[in-house]
């Protein structure tokens, strides 16, 4: 595969299941083999971004966490619940906690039962360290912590005695909190992959956990993207009973992040915080952070006074979708190119228009992107059928476009994630959701409660060659519109979204097939 193809296929993924990805990441992170919940919550909000911008901020709270653990000794508070914005829920349940670790005799007193363990789950970057690490600043009590990893080492027994010293350092602090992140690491259901490692060392917290009374003031706080893969043992009453959704932030709580991040830098009148929380869905509090602070970057580069609205926007395109690249391609690439993105771009404008295009590029970007389609999704907390194909169509456009317009023995490697995609899309409709062909049949769970359940394969097929046919037919119908847009994408390479829908519109037949 020669490069730029490779480029391409990681390229405009263009709103995958709820807005545009730019990297691979996410499908591979949370794909239709997911649960029904997982994709609801995939498609409702996590869609866009998330996939990219979190990328950096995941990898450094993991990369921080390991650091930590090296160490292994109590950490000195820096951070208390005003660090942490949003999450209300979350604090409301952790104040109590606080309350608790302030006067643990109190509680004991009166014979309560305080959660020994309390689990904070949710997406990356959601701020379930930081939460964690609050409690402990509040309550004014030492801090531990380690990653899951950390616990599970190729020979038995180390994970285990890991265990052990850590309870027994932080039995010798007294009152504090212990932070176990990526819990799923050493906790995940015993059935798959049994390990002798992994069940000592799970054996080994489980009994220390069992080990503290109420009057210790010691309370094990645990992290995980994925509750679903957890022992149910470690779940069970007197064990981690108390859980916490961390979800990613709505609009709302974007707002309050980001102004907390800008609140210690010099903003100017028109950094506009609103219009970003707008455009930031699927965006964790991580990666809210990290575009405050790659703003401030550009600023400060730049010499500014202030940070301003030009330099968000930067920022915000730069952690989206890397910073603009010149390109390599030559002149028949590069129309495959611009007739790809207008492909998606154009289909995008037809069947979503709910959805913002933010920006059409046929720049290289990061992520390997040869270009791409930004698009701002609708956040959502419902996913339907109706949308779920029309997604199919948005990320099968590229490759309809290109053989709309370059015939079909002349198909590139281009559009393979997107297809990939589309595919695990499809997948998911038939086999989990119950949407293709049998409307009320959910064809996993048929095959786990009988087994040897066929048909899945074909009907995924037949929604895709369906829908593939409806989106060539679209942009077919629609060529001079694509070929406007591909012919101002060669000249200007890249366009604003509003830019991008005015030609467009400009260009649009009035009767589109289908009119959304
Ligand atoms: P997680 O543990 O869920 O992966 P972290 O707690 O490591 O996430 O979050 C990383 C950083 O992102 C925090 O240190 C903070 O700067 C920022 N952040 C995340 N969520 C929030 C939030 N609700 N309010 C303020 N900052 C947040
Ligand atoms: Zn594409």
């Amino acid at each position: 595969m020669k490069k730029w193809q490779a480029a391409l296929s990681a390229a405009t993924l263009s709103a995958a299941l709820g807005g545009t990805l730019l990297s691979l990441t996410l499908s591979s992170e949370v794909s239709m083999r997911a649960t029904l919940s997982q994709i609801l919550i995939f498609v409702a909000l996590a869609g866009f971004v998330a996939s990219v911008a979190l990328r950096p901020a995941g990898d450094r709270a993991a990369a921080v966490s390991r650091e930590r653990s090296a160490v292994g000794e109590a950490e000195k508070h820096a951070c208390d619940f005003s660090s942490v914005a949003a999450n209300d829920q979350a604090l409301q349940s952790l104040s109590e906690l606080r309350d608790y670790l302030a006067d643990p005799e109190k509680y004991a007193r009166y014979g309560a039962r305080m959660p020994r363990g309390v689990l904070l789950y949710g997406p990356p970057g959601t701020g379930k360290t930081l939460l964690a690490r609050a409690l402990a600043g509040e309550a004014g009590v030492p801090f531990f912590a380690l990653a899951g990893s950390d616990f599970v080492e190729k020979y038995v027994g180390v994970g285990a005695s890991r265990v052990r010293e850590l309870f027994k350092k932080a039995r010798k602090a007294g009152k504090c909190v212990i932070f176990i992140d990526e819990i799923d690491a050493l906790g995940k259901r015993r059935d798959d992959m049994a390990s002798d490692e992994r069940d000592q060392t799970l054996n080994a917290l489980l009994s220390e956990m069992s080990g503290f009374h109420t009057g210790d003031g010691v309370i094990v706080v645990a992290a995980t993207n994925r509750i679903e893969t957890l022992d149910p043992a470690l779940l069970r009453p007197g064990r981690f009973d108390r859980q916490i959704e961390v979800p990613l932030p709505g609009k709302a709580e974007r707002l309050s992040i980001l102004r907390l991040h800008g609140a210690n830098k010099p903003l100017s009148e028109d950094a506009d915080l609103e219009a970003l929380a707008e455009q930031t869905v699927g965006f964790s509090g991580a990666s809210l952070e990290n575009l405050m602070n790659e703003a401030a970057l550009l600023a400060a580069a730049s010499g500014e006074a202030a940070i301003t609205g030009d330099d968000l926007n930067r920022a915000y395109l730069k952690l989206v979708a890397g910073a603009d690249r010149p390109s390599a391609a030559d002149e028949r690439e590069r129309r495959i190119i611009a007739i790809h993105e207008a492909g998606h771009a154009l289909v995008s404008r037809c069947l979503t228009p709910e959805n913002r295009l933010a920006r059409v590029s046929i720049l290289p970007a990061g992520h390997g992107a040869a270009g791409y389609n930004l698009t701002v999704p609708k956040e959502r907390v419902m996913v339907g059928r109706d949308h779920l194909e029309r997604q199919i169509c948005v990320l099968l456009a590229g490759r309809a476009a290109e053989q709309a317009v370059f015939g079909e023995e002349n198909l590139t490697a281009g559009a393979s994630s997107d297809i990939a995609r589309a595919t695990e899309i499809a997948a998911g409709m038939v086999s989990e959701l119950g949407m293709a062909g049998e409307p009320a049949v959910s064809l996993a769970a048929l095959n786990r409660a009988l087994g040897g359940v066929t048909g899945a394969a074909e009907q995924a097929r037949a929604l895709l060659s369906e829908l593939y046919g409806r989106t060539l037919v679209l942009v077919e119908s629609e060529i001079d519109a694509l070929s406007a847009l591909a012919d101002a994408l060669l000249e200007s390479e890249a366009l604003e979204g509003s830019a991008a829908e005015a030609i467009l519109e400009a260009a649009l037949s009035s009767e589109r097939p289908e009119s959304a």
